[in-house]
């Protein structure tokens, strides 16, 4: 049978707050009086969240499904994982920190009643340290200003895709990607609204600055390439400039003579150049390493293992798969000898 609903929850590291996250989740999605499921993906977890999530799949195997993955993917790539396994006609994804409530999970199912394809949201009075609100605010500016996609809140997961986008998003094979913009492109009435947010009450961010950084060049990178004419340009501005400079100085060296105390403004400019040189240079590489990780195409994620039941019995399915095959069908695989 075909749930009505899909939620998708990434878990990395998460094996405190899970308890408190079933204890409200169920609820919402029990109160929302539709079939629905809930796809969690373990996330190459190195503490005890799969064995909490079996037992959760053990409590609910009516409306659970846990794809396990062998290392740790990262945030968007579980998530595209979780979507290959998720059935319902909506898909709503979601942190499993408690940062989204459940509760609003209502709210946008009924927006995509009313014809929205895709739900995005805008946390309210987010609960976030200072620092990671104002970079937000920083990369949602940067972003609108360089791609076509008008996403307010780019960083809340809390997100509700129709069955089309979805099938969509699961057709493309990017290693390095950004799921809600990804989805946003082939979204046809995609609509915004506004949720609550809550402080993470167990554990701390899985989100190191570094990561941040990685992602958002996974934003830019994968949905623009205005980094790179906007280096074509400048470089080009930059380059006019100085020879401009060039000429003022050999005109000045016939006329007044050469000069000596013009040395370090000429440190400065040179410093300058450099500087704008290395960056570009880093943008390239950028793109190129992106490209080389695509054109090797190795798969982007392993499941380990898929807990679900289909069959009215609770089954286990935990399989070792060697890198490579085809993990969509797991079970018509024997233990490290594939057919
Ligand atoms: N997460 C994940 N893989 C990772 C990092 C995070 O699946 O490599 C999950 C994490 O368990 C959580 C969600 O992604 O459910 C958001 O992570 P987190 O709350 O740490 O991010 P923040 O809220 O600080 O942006
Ligand atoms: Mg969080």
């Amino acid at each position: 049978m075909t749930p009505a609903i899909s939620v998708v929850i990434p878990v990395y590291n998460e094996q405190d707050g899970l308890p408190l996250l079933f204890d409200r989740l169920y609820p919402a999605l029990d109160a929302l009086g539709r079939t629905y499921e809930v796809v969690f993906v373990d996330d190459g977890s190195a503490d005890r969240s799969v064995a909490v999530l079996r037992e959760q799949f053990e409590r609910r195997p009516d409306v659970t499904r846990v794809v396990i993955l062998a290392r740790n993917a990262g945030q968007h790539l579980a998530i595209l994982a979780a979507f290959a396994h998720t059935r319902g006609s909506y898909v709503i994804t979601l942190d499993a920190d408690l940062q989204n409530p459940p509760e609003e999970i209502q709210r946008l199912v009924a927006a995509m009643d009313q014809g929205a394809d895709f739900v995005g949201t805008i946390r309210v009075d987010r609960q976030d340290r200072m620092w990671r609100r104002q970079a937000s605010r920083l990369m949602n500016r940067i972003r609108e200003g360089t791609t076509s996609i008008r996403i307010t809140d780019q960083g809340c997961m809390l997100r509700g895709y129709h069955r089309s986008v979805v099938d969509a998003v699961n057709h493309c094979t990017e290693v390095s990607t950004y799921v809600p913009a990804l989805a946003y492109t082939f979204a046809r009435h995609p609509v915004e609204i506004e949720v609550g947010h809550a402080e993470r009450t167990v554990g701390q961010s899985k989100y190191s600055l570094y990561s941040l950084i990685r992602l958002n060049f996974d934003l830019m990178t994968g949905f623009s390439v205005a980094p790179l004419q906007f280096f074509s340009v400048v470089g080009a501005a930059i380059a006019l400039i100085s020879l401009l400079l060039v000429v003022i100085l050999l005109i000045r060296r016939v006329i007044v003579g050469p000069e000596a105390q013009g040395l370090f403004t000429l440190f400065a400019i040179a410093f300058f150049l450099i500087g704008v040189t290395l960056f570009g240079l880093g943008v390239v590489g950028e793109y190129v390493g992106r490209i080389y990780e695509q054109v090797r195409q190795r798969p982007r994620y392993t499941v380990a293992g898929v807990l679900e039941d289909e069959s009215g019995t609770a089954r286990l399915r935990h399989l070792e798969l060697p890198v490579g095959l085809d993990v969509t069908q797991p079970a018509r695989i024997v233990q490290g000898a594939p057919e």
